[in-house]
This record gives structure tokens, sequence and C-alpha cells, in this order.
């Protein structure tokens, strides 16, 4: 049984509400790039798939980082001259500033405006901001809030601390026939934001989880890190590692109603380019293929020259393309189960693509064989599409010379990759073919 037909439409529904419960399950957890939020997430996880978690001693230099000190926070809150919480972390965790040092006095309400970010433009909506790098407190809210508050002094408290700790990430690890890996990354390190990243955490957990109950030509390296740090920290600890990756894929913003967005590697013309924009042109919605830039996710760093891996980001509604990007408004009601099993779909059809794509050699080239000798031709009245898979057996006896692999003769005959997987499969069977080793 190939993998599509393992995972087809019926094997997978219902995997888009599981997905969402485990979301509705993860939103309330504070997460940062360290931190608590980020162990409890982890462990949620761990019910789904055995991660094994890593821990990194704050200070460790990972290339030009230093891994940071850990924060976690308790409360955070505002309170107006007559003692009321007119912000609170406990309502919505937007409101700090992800890596706010701890504060607690009393400040002019210009004061307070100083260190408050608004979004004037949606004043109903909470931003979401980080201080990760430069040590400052501050908060996050709406604006119409902000804006009625009147004149006088205010109470601010964040009740957090920052600490040497650890930076904890997940990583799973599905060992295929081949020791060379596929790689699926997803950041952790964003609070209560659905979209980005919650959907990304919980396809990519569903991923794992498929993926370790089936025998995998590939090895499958599954990654929970926080964004940016934790790519950076897990290629340093994995220098030597890194050179088995082969394919990968960034996981985020997988849960929304937009069309899919693939944005490719470094390299433009992978095997994982091609392979997405292949299953993409042949899932029917609509599509957009971008070539890459250095912004955006963990690509930055996959595909930093010195590594150049052959990662691209296969998104929906991403980074700074939909309005409720980093607000509040990035929320349960914005993503669907739905939505999250499409992507799924496309996720699983992407791999299924990867593990049929081989190289094989035509034993007889010169003129072509005898088909119906072999059999052969009972196998084109048995199959469902007769006529494609008989000109299936044709192509694919005329293009394997070891430099057309199953892909490359799907898309020059215009015949599903399945159907030419299958008649290549035939064709090995009745000894035409020989595998060949993929090119380096
Ligand atoms: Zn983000």
């Amino acid at each position: 049984m190939s993998m599509t037909n393992r995972w087809d439409a019926t094997a997978l529904a219902g995997l888009g509400e599981e997905m969402y419960r485990w979301i509705e399950r993860l939103y309330p957890l504070c997460r940062s790039i360290t931190g608590a939020g980020v162990e409890d997430t982890l462990a949620v996880l761990r019910e789904q798939v055995p991660l094994h978690i890593e821990r990194v001693p704050s200070g460790t230099k990972v290339f030009d980082w230093k891994v940071p000190r850990e924060w976690n926070i308790r409360d955070a809150y505002v309170k107006d001259p007559t003692g009321r919480r007119v912000i609170d972390f406990h309502a919505n965790n937007l409101h700090v500033v992800s890596y706010s040092r701890p504060v607690h006095k009393q400040v002019s309400l210009a004061e307070l405006k100083a260190h408050t970010f608004t979004i004037p433009e949606q004043p109903d909506w909470i931003p979401y901001r980080t201080s990760y790098y430069a040590e400052n407190w501050g908060f996050c809210a709406a604006h119409n809030v902000v804006n009625a508050l009147p004149d006088g002094m205010y109470e601010v408290c964040v009740d957090a601390s920052l600490q040497d700790g650890h930076l904890a990430y997940g990583e799973y690890l599905h060992h295929g026939y081949s020791e060379e890996e596929v790689l699926f990354s997803t950041h952790t390190c964003h609070p209560s934001l659905c979209n980005d990243n919650l959907s990304g955490i919980a396809l990519n957990a569903m991923l794992a989880s498929l993926i370790s109950q089936v025998q995998t030509r590939y090895s499958y390296r599954f990654l929970f890190i926080p964004g940016t740090i934790g790519s950076i920290t897990w290629l340093s600890r994995n220098q030597q590692r890194a050179q088995s990756i082969k394919h990968g894929l960034v996981v985020t913003c997988v849960g929304d109603g937009g069309p899919f967005r693939y944005k490719r590697s470094r390299r433009g013309d992978a095997e994982i380019d091609r392979a997405v924009e292949y299953v993409l042109r042949h899932t029917g919605g609509a599509y957009q293929i971008s070539d890459f830039s250095p912004y955006g996710y963990d690509e930055r760093q996959y595909c930093s020259p010195g590594f150049n891996l052959a990662v691209g980001s296969l998104t929906r509604s991403s980074h700074r393309q939909y309005p409720q990007y980093h607000t509040s408004a990035d929320d349960l009601g914005f993503i669907g189960p739905n939505w999250l099993e499409e992507s799924l779909s496309v996720y699983l059809k992407v791999i299924s693509v990867l593990e049929t794509n081989q190289f094989y050699v035509n034993k007889f080239p010169f003129c072509e064989p005898q088909l119906g000798r072999r059999g052969l031709y009972d196998d084109v009245g048995a199959h469902p599409d007769p006529n494609a898979f008989r000109m299936a057996l044709l192509w694919v006896l005329n293009q394997s010379d070891g430099e057309h692999a199953l892909l490359d003769i799907a898309e020059k005959s215009q015949i599903p990759i399945d159907t030419v997987a299958e008649a290549a499969s035939a064709l090995h069977h009745s000894g035409l073919l020989e595998m060949a080793a993929a090119r380096p």
C-alpha cells in the first residue's frame, strides 16, 4: 500500500478536530523562548509523541549567540488610580511584553503609555511584542483601553524572573531504512497565538505521530524549538548530523483558511522545492510560490550559507501576511479543524512524493522489452485507469536511465506520480528495472 493510500481523506477524517483540541489545551500556556510555558507545552505533546526533551544551559555559546536566561512569569498587571486591574496578564498573556524584566512601581500615565504597545488601526486587538535581547519592561493592550485611561498614577507590576536556567526543545527521530533525513521544524516560542504557531506545533506533532506508525525509506526528524535561538542552538550542537538532512520544511501558520504558500529553499531547485510545487499544483486549490528570502522563520538558519540545507517553508497565511498576525485576533476562531486537516493532507502528500521519488535503471534499454510476455498487460487490465498505467509503463521504461527520478517522469508524462510509481513497481517486480542510487 502506498503512503498516499494509507493517508487518504478517510484515514485523515477527524484528525483536524484532534489537532484543534490539542491547540485548545495549549492556547492558555504562556510560551516564550525559554521557561515553564515551553516545558508545559512539550509535556502535553509528549502524550502524543515520544519526544526527547533537550535542555541547554543559559550562557552556552551557540555560533555567534548565547543561550539566554530563562524567563518565568507568574503575574503582570497595571492598576488604575482606584486599584482596578486595567491590564491583566491573567486575562490574556499577550498583555505582557514577552521577556519583560521584573518591575513593580508607580508610574504616571505618560510613562505607562511609553511602555505600552497598541495597534491604533485595530483598536480592540492586543499586539504581541517581545523584548528578548534588549532588557526592558512593557505591556501590550487594546488601543481603546489605553486611550480611555484617565490621568493619574498607575501601579505597574511584572512578577517575572529572568535567571540562569535552560533553553528546552523537543526532538523526535523516526528511523527509516536510510540514515538520510527529512526535517520538520516548528517554533514553540509564541504565547496565546493560534495560526502562528500553535497550528504548526499541532501539525508537526500529528505528522510525527503518523510517521512513527509506518516504515519509511527516509528517517524523519521533528523539532519543536524556540524560533531563531532554537534552530541556532540545534544546528550548533548538530553541525555534523545536519549534513544528513536531505529535505526539510519549516512548519508554521497552517491552521487558517488562506491559500497555501510555499517559500522555496535557498537552493531554489532542490527536490523538496519540486515535491511541494508538484503537490500544490495537483491539489486543486489556489497557492503561491515564492523564492527564498532571508526573513521569516527558522528557514533563515537552516538556509544560512554554511548549511544551505534544502529546507523550505510550507504555510498558509504566514509571517506578516494577515492582519491578525501577532495580535490577539490570531485566536481559536481564526483557525479551523478543516483547514488543519487540509494542511496535514498536503504535508503527507509531500512526504509521499519524497518517499516515492526513486531512481531506476532500465535493464533492457535496447528497444522496448516485451511487456505481454511478462504479464504486464494483465496488470494494465486490472488497473483502475488502464490507459494511464499503460502509458506509465512506457514512460518509466523510456526515462529510467538513472538520470530521471519518478517525479521527473510524472512531470514529463503528466501522469499522476502514484500511477508512475505503480508502473515502476510492476516493472521492478518483473525484472525490467533495477533501483539506482539517488544523485548526490
Ligand atoms: Zn511569529
